[in-house]
């Protein structure tokens, strides 16, 4: 595994605590304001403003692989700040939209 992936599960592993009762690695940094997902800002090369990536989908790339194009992350576990990438799926939206449509 190369280096900046390396860096980028550190920094995942030290915004997140597991949470023992559902397995979910609950993200304890910066929130979205609306719909709950971490977040955090990730430097860009030659730019000087950093871009805020949502913490679920950078834990999927990271510890996971790459997000088919079009396609969003769905939190199989229904919490929005968990970043644990077993509980992570990359599904497409019409999939997302029907799975949230069901009562859990
Ligand atoms: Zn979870």
């Amino acid at each position: 595994m190369n280096r900046k992936y390396r860096d980028m599960e550190q920094r995942l592993v030290a915004n997140s605590q597991p949470d023992p009762a559902t397995g979910c690695w609950i993200w304890i940094g910066s929130r979205h304001w609306r719909r709950g997902y971490g977040q955090l800002a990730v430097r860009v090369p030659g730019k000087r403003t950093p871009r805020t990536l949502f913490a679920h989908r950078v834990a999927f790339e990271t510890l996971k692989g790459p997000i088919p194009a079009g396609h969003e992350i769905d939190h199989t576990c229904r919490c929005t700040a968990c970043i644990n990438p077993d509980h992570l799926e990359a599904v497409t939206p019409a999939e997302n939209l029907a799975r949230r449509g069901r009562s859990y």
